[in-house]
């Protein structure tokens, strides 16, 4: 690093906050997609919303790129920093500021952890539906900067629906407040909306305003397998036609259970996919939703349904869901290289089943995790990465996965974003003239495209 840059860094952040020696950089130099890599030019650990706007705007007058990170669990190499740069690790700015129970919201910085937070609320018999897998790791700003979604989506919504008001840096240096604390507003364009999701590409998020929920008073579980994955995908839709909307409607197929059951020396029904319908509310609602919900699921096909009516068999029940990216990997000797599309609900059948053959075709293992509530399907591809053949063929089939999901009107992401991994296919999805408008709000926001260049292919 140039001494110039250094020196700067230094005098905003402190001595201790700034990184430079390979073995203290090499954490950052890759994320949870495992396969992007790139090194930055040092890291800074700012503590306030003040250093991040100095690093920022001494950045953006040098031109040198920032990159944004939480906690690094994104699936989708949104934090490699490709072009070198700047990395801004936002995890020391770790406060709750405020817990409103008698306004329903809450305001953290950035770096607070999602599993922190939501400890914090149960003390106040509150909640944040978004509720990511990485919750012990995944960092508030990563969350809202992904638009993270979770099991309870379908239901709840993704993050978007949740966010009230940002403190974000602009690629200048500038602090802005968008939005504010009210559950209505509609003061000019949602700007709180267009930060969420925007992957690190238009500013730094420092602090959020969150609306909450109370904790629902009970929620059950039911669970069921079926001797066909699609058969599984139809149930989804049935409950719904059934006037049920459940908190969680989770699937795993056969690759899944198998692994569990031989990563966990368990044995589980030899069928091809099992799902849970979790139901929540007021107790007397819960326990008359279980009960439709267990019918349906009998009425379309499903074997061995159990009800939860022990906090064992409540826990039981998710075993499946919980230990499944764990087994994986360790059964298969391969990496979990997970993929995240959407489609419409009615189509999860028909998209299970050519899910599976696209990766048959390319001779690459796939098990699926659906949230199935909501249409969004995990392909979790196991790849030997070592092997480059074996990883150009594992891409050949994700690209052709994603085409195959535009096509019957779904989404190449669910919740996982776009990143490096789908940039080059966000264009096929949305149209050439959709992309030049995102293109174009990026240069209004950040005309020398200093923040997190090469991301969602801006
Ligand atoms: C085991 C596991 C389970 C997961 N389960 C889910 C799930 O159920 N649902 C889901 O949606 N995702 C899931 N994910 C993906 C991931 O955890 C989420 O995308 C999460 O929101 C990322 O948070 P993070 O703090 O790790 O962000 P990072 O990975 O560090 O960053 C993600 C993006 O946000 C940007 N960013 C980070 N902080 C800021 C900030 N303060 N301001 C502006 N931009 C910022 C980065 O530049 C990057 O573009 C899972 C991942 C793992 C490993």
């Amino acid at each position: 690093m140039n001494l110039k840059v250094a020196q700067t860094l230094r005098k905003i952040v402190g001595e201790d906050n700034v990184l430079e020696l390979l073995e203290d950089i090499l954490p950052y130099t890759l994320d949870a997609s495992i396969i992007y890599r790139g090194v930055p030019t040092c890291v800074v650990r700012p503590h306030s919303t003040e250093e991040v706007s100095e690093i920022v705007k001494f950045a953006n007058e040098q031109r040198i790129p920032v990159i944004p990170r939480g906690a690094g669990t994104n699936f989708v190499g949104a934090v490699v920093p490709s072009n070198g740069g700047i990395v801004i690790d936002l995890t020391g700015m770790n406060r709750i500021i405020e817990i409103n129970p008698a306004n329903l919201t809450c305001t953290v910085e950035a770096g607070v952890v999602h599993a922190k937070l939501e400890s914090e609320l149960a003390k106040y018999g509150l909640y944040w539906p978004p509720d990511p897998g990485s919750s012990d790791a995944c960092t508030m700003g990563g969350v809202i900067a992904m638009n993270a979604g979770g099991m309870r989506a379908l239901k709840y919504g993704t993050t978007r629906d949740w966010v009230l008001s940002l403190k974000v840096v602009l690629p200048n240096g500038e602090v802005i407040k968008t939005g504010s604390k009210t559950f209505k507003g509609n003061a000019g364009y949602d700007l709180t909306r267009l930060f969420v999701g925007s992957e690190g590409t238009l500013g730094i998020i420092t602090e959020a305003t969150l609306k909450l929920r109370p904790i629902p008073e009970a929620e059950n579980r039911i669970s069921a397998y079926f001797d066909s994955i699609e058969k599984a995908g139809a149930a989804v839709s049935k409950i719904y036609m059934a006037g049920i909307v459940p908190a969680a409607m989770e699937l795993m197929d056969r690759g899944i259970i198998t692994a569990v059951s031989k990563w966990l020396g368990k044995k589980f029904p030899d069928m091809d996919a099992y799902l849970i319908v979790s139901v929540d509310g007021l107790r007397s609602e819960v326990e008359t939703l279980s009960n439709k919900v267990e019918q349906v699921l009998k009425e379309s096909g499903a074997s061995q349904v159990l009800r939860a009516t022990t906090k064992e068999e409540f826990d039981e029940i998710w075993l499946i869901r919980s230990e499944g990216a764990t087994a994986l990997p360790n059964i298969t000797g391969k990496m979990n290289v997970t993929h995240d599309v959407c489609v419409p609900i009615n189509k999860l059948p028909e998209a299970f089943k050519t899910i599976r053959e696209i990766c048959n075709k390319y001779g690459i293992p796939v098990a699926i995790v659906s949230h199935a509530g909501d249409g969004n399907v995990h392909a979790i591809f196991s790849v030997n990465l070592q092997d480059p053949e074996e990883s150009a063929r594992a891409k050949k089939a994700h690209d052709e996965m994603c085409r195959y999901i535009i096509k019957i009107g779904g989404t190449i992401s669910g919740e996982h974003g776009i990143g490096i991994d789908k940039a080059e296919l966000l264009v096929e999805e949305v149209g050439p003239v959709a992309m030049e408008l995102m293109r174009a709000i990026k240069r209004v926001f950040d005309p020398n495209n200093i923040m997190n260049p090469g991301k969602m292919g801006l």
